[in-house]
């Protein structure tokens, strides 16, 4: 299937003649208005069209709108929204001003997710309809807002989509984002340069909307889940919105205080689940506009049905093809296409099957559950074995730190480093762990 843009424009020609002759279009009329337009981009079902004088719009509007809407209806068969545009008037709306961009960073987030560039399908339409009433109307609706879901299903997404367009709309509003992971960071810093409690107060405290990503990461950290308790008591009594995301709902939260999961359930939990089939096209063919490519059809309909679970990776794999696209300076076909995609995912595939197959080897070395491994658990019992398996993945596999980081848990590269590190120095010194790792790497082979 073709783009409406493409179709459009190929036959551009064709329509304003055939415009002319059925609305009786003086030649003159016709030479003035009509010939130079151009087509400026289509978005969400409507044709912006540039018109090279500001001064023109109003009377095209008046006198050309409809004959023009009905001409590509007839020609195309494409029902379209038409909007008169001169460049300018578009760089000036999308134009991100200096000032909102330094709030931007204040807030912690970057301009690229938005609203606009959220594809809505089944599987995520509460989840997005919720977020833009909250980005609507902050601390009024559902506080928090708490949205839970898988890896890569655009929580974060969402978040960052919420934080903008209440910069956008609010001048004075003053928004927070900050991971779980920063957040637990900015407090062990502010306490160990002992600034005290105080500053880390006033940066979460003194904010309007308060959003944190994935909110797991408060396992176990019972230092830092009384410090957010107290942020979320004063900005909720204070009617400040507070987003939150989380790869499982509050109940599944692991060794988190009852009180702070009772409060994280006060604004009804929404979830966001694997798109369908449908959405994931369609989500790659709006990656494909905001990259300006684009792609044979067969090609992208192939990537939607081999990648189901995870739109991270969906992009990843039309990012592949793009790349060899450029690199090879080529068209791809869709075997090719296949070929490559097949070869990645198996190398994937077998990749985690490694992981999964070096963790469970030690699980069963040291009578534990593989879940405990790869859980949060603390204590040498649990956090020893963890070590080694992260040591001897580094070793055997060809992961990278961030997915064995993202295998165990969800853990920041920097803490597989130390885990890889620690064995190692370890093993220089200590003969009985020499001989655990060699065993284990006897039975792994
Ligand atoms: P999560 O936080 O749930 O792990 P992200 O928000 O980081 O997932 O999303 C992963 C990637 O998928 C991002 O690049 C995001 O822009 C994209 N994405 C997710 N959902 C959508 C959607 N509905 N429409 C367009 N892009 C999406
Ligand atoms: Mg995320």
């Amino acid at each position: 299937m073709k783009k409406n843009l493409d179709i459009i424009k190929e036959n551009w020609q064709k329509i304003i003649e055939k415009m002319q002759n059925e609305f009786d279009i003086s030649n003159i009329s016709f030479e003035t208005w009509i010939k130079p337009l151009t087509i400026l981009k289509y978005e969400k079902d409507t044709l912006y069209i540039n018109v090279p004088e500001e001064g023109y719009i109003p009377y095209l509007k008046k006198k050309y709108e409809k004959p023009l809407l009905i001409t590509i209806e007839e020609e195309t068969n494409i029902h379209i929204d038409i909007v008169f545009s001169t460049p300018d008037d578009i760089k000036e709306k999308t134009k991100i001003t200096r000032d909102q961009k330094s709030r931007y960073q204040n807030a912690g987030i970057s301009p690229t997710y938005t609203f606009d560039n959220f594809v809505i399908g089944s599987s995520n339409s509460l989840a997005h309809a919720t977020s833009l009433a909250v980005a609507e109307n902050p601390g009024l609706l559902h506080n928090p807002l708490y949205i839970f879901g898988q890896s890569g299903l655009g929580k974060t997404h969402l978040l960052h989509a919420i934080a903008l367009y209440i910069i956008k709309e609010n001048e004075n509003a003053n928004v927070r984002y900050v991971t779980c992971e920063n957040l637990m960071n900015d407090f062990v810093n502010l306490i160990s340069f002992n600034k005290g409690p105080e500053e880390f107060k006033i940066k979460y405290r003194d904010v309007d909307i308060l959003l944190v990503d994935d909110i797991q990461f408060l396992s176990h950290k019972r230092a830092l889940q009384e410090e957010f308790f107290n942020i979320f008591n004063t900005l909720y009594e204070n009617n400040k919105q507070i987003v939150i995301t989380s790869d499982k709902p509050p109940r599944e939260l692991e060794d988190v205080e009852e009180r702070i999961i009772t409060r994280l359930a006060w604004g009804v939990p929404v979830d966001i689940e694997p798109p369908d089939y449908e959405t994931r096209l369609a989500i790659l063919r709006k990656k494909e506009d905001n990259l300006g490519v684009s792609l044979d059809n067969e090609i992208i309909k192939y990537i939607a049905q081999k990648i189901t679970t995870n739109i991270r990776e969906l992009e990843g794999a039309l990012g592949l093809i793009i790349a060899k696209e450029r690199l090879e300076k080529i068209s791809i076909t869709l075997n090719q296409a296949m070929e490559l995609l097949d070869k990645t995912i198996k190398e994937e595939d077998l990749n985690s099957n490694k992981m999964q197959k070096i963790t469970q080897i030690v699980a069963d070395h040291f009578h534990l559950l593989f879940k405990d491994i790869i859980s949060e658990k603390k204590g040498r019992n649990y956090s020893r074995p963890r070590q080694i398996a992260i040591y001897l993945i580094n070793e055997k596999t060809e992961e990278t730190l961030v997915s064995i980081g993202n295998f165990f848990g969800g853990r920041d590269h920097s803490t597989i480093i130390h885990s890889i590190r620690t064995i190692n120095e370890q093993l220089k010194v200590d003969k009985e762990l020499k001989n655990i790792v060699e065993n284990i790497k006897k039975k792994i082979n």
